[in-house]
C-alpha cells in the first residue's frame, strides 16, 4: 500500500494505492474470525509506522514483505496474531464479524479493533476486538473516534495524567483534532478554564463556538507563540495537553505556572522532520517544577469500560458533541492520512466502504 519508508511530511503520492480484488481463502485450521471492515480510521501512528527506525511503542510497517505483528518488539501494543502482509495498512476500524470459529464471536457482531485497509481480513487474537454494543443514539462511526482509540486518548490523558483540579488554566493543541475536541470539551465539564490551539480560522471559531473553549487562536497567524499564549493565559497555564510538540511546546514551557502538568500525547510537528526542531526552554522544567510526563493509552486500557459508560452518557445526554471528517471508500484514505499533517480534518477521519 505504501512505497517505502519516508522522511518529509507525507503525501498522497508517497502511498502507491493499488486496488486489487483477490480470493479470499480461509486457511485450513484458522482460529478467529473473518471480518467485513465498515469503516477505517487514518491516524497520526500510522505514519510513525512508515519511518524505517522508530524506537517507539509501535513496530514499523513492512513494506513488500510478510510478518508476524508477534515478532515485533512491541508486543504489548499488538499482543495479537494476525499476519499482514506486501504493505496492507493496518490501523483502527470497525468492522462486521462474517465468519468464526472463535466462540466469543457470532457472525453479525460489530467489533472495533486493529484490521487491515482492506475490505476483508482475517482476525485471529481477538482479544484485542472489541465487540460494539449497539445504541441507536450513538452513531456507530463513533466507535473509532469519540468512543475509540482517540477519545479514550483524551480521556486517559486528561484524567489520568493531568491530575486536573477544578478552576484550573488548561492549554490544549490541536485543539480540533480526534483527541483535542474531547479533552477541551472534558476540562470545561471539569470546572476549568480551556484555550485551544488549531491552524485555521474555520478552526478557532468551531472551537469557540461547538465545542465550548472559553478561547482559542490559530497559532498560524501568531509570529510570537510565547507572546499569544501570554495573553490568554496572563496568570499561566496550569496544564498543557500537548499534540504537536515543537515551537508550540518550546512557547507552553515558558508560559507554564509552578507545579504545572505537560500530558505529552503527540508531537505531530515532528513526525516528518528527519532534523528535529530543538526545544530551547526545556529548563523551565525545573524552576517551575513543571511534571512533564509522556503516556500511551493502552497503558490504561483497564478504564475503557468506564470511560464508555461515562463518555457514551455525556454525548447522550447532550453535554459533549463530537466532530468527524468522513470520506467515502478505500480509494480516499492515502489522501486523508496525508492531509492530516497539513491540518485538513476537522475531528477524527475515517474511510467509508461504499456498501456497509
Ligand atoms: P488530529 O485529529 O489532531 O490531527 C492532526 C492535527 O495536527 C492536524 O489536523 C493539524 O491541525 C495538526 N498538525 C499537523 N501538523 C502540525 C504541525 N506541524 N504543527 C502543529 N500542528 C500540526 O490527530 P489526533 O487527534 O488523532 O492526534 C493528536 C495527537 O495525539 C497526535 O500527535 C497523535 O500522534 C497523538 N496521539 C497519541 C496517543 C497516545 O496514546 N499518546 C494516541 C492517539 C494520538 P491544525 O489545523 O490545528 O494544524
Amino acid at each position: 500500500l505504501f512505497r517505502g519508508f519516508i522522511t518529509a511530511a507525507p503525501k498522497e503520492t508517497d502511498m502507491e494505492f493499488r486496488v486489487g480484488t483477490a480470493e479470499l481463502r480461509i486457511p485450513e485450521g484458522f482460529k478467529g474470525v473473518l471480518v467485513k471492515n465498515l469503516y477505517l480510521s487514518c491516524d497520526p501512528f500510522l505514519r510513525s509506522r512508515m519511518r524505517e527506525f522508530y524506537n517507539s511503542y509501535i513496530p514499523p510497517f513492512t513494506p513488500g514483505s510478510a510478518r508476524t505483528i508477534r515478532q515485533s518488539l512491541c508486543s504489548d501494543f499488538l499482543a495479537c496474531d494476525r499476519y499482514f502482509c506486501s504493505g496492507v495498512v493496518e490501523g483502527f476500524g470497525i468492522s462486521r464479524v462474517v465468519e468464526t470459529n472463535d466462540k466469543g464471536f457470532r457472525p453479525g457482531d460489530l467489533v472495533s479493533g486493529l484490521t487491515g485497509w482492506e475490505e476483508y481480513t482475517l482476525i485471529t487474537g481477538t482479544d484485542r476486538l472489541r465487540k460494539i454494543q449497539v445504541d441507536e443514539k450513538i452513531p456507530l462511526s463513533h466507535h473509532l473516534g469519540l468512543l475509540g482509540m482517540p477519545g479514550f486518548t483524551a480521556y486517559a490523558g486528561f484524567y489520568e495524567v493531568c491530575s486536573p483540579k477544578k478552576g484550573e488554566r488548561v492549554f490544549v493543541s490541536a485543539a480540533c483534532g480526534a483527541v483535542g475536541q474531547l479533552v477541551g470539551q472534558l476540562a470545561k465539564l471539569h470546572g476549568c478554564y480551556v484555550v485551544g490551539s488549531a491552524g485555521t480560522k474555520q478552526k478557532v471559531d468551531l472551537l469557540k463556538n461547538k465545542f465550548g473553549f472559553d478561547d482559542a487562536f490559530n497559532y498560524k497567524e501568531e509570529p510570537d507563540l510565547a507572546g499569544a499564549m501570554k495573553r490568554y493565559f496572563p496568570d499561566g497555564i496550569d496544564i498543557y495537553f500537548d499534540n504537536v510538540g515543537g515551537a508550540t511546546l518550546d512557547a507552553a514551557l515558558l508560559n507554564m505556572r509552578i507545579r504545572g502538568r505537560i500530558a505529552a500525547c503527540g508531537m505531530i510537528s515532528q513526525h516528518s522532520l528527519s532534523l528535529k526542531e530543538g526545544i530551547h526552554n526545556l529548563y523551565m522544567l525545573i524552576p517551575k517544577r513543571i511534571r512533564m510526563e509522556g503516556f500511551i493509552q493502552s497503558d490504561y486500557l483497564h478504564l475503557f469500560p468506564q470511560f464508555l459508560d461515562r463518555i457514551g452518557d455525556l454525548y447522550k445526554e447532550g453535554r459533549i458533541v463530537y466532530m468527524e471528517d468522513m470520506h467515502q471508500g478505500l480509494e480516499s484514505a492515502p489522501a486523508t492520512l496525508a492531509g492530516l499533517f497539513s491540518g485538513e480534518n476537522v475531528g477524527s477521519r475515517s474511510s467509508v466502504f461504499a456498501e456497509n
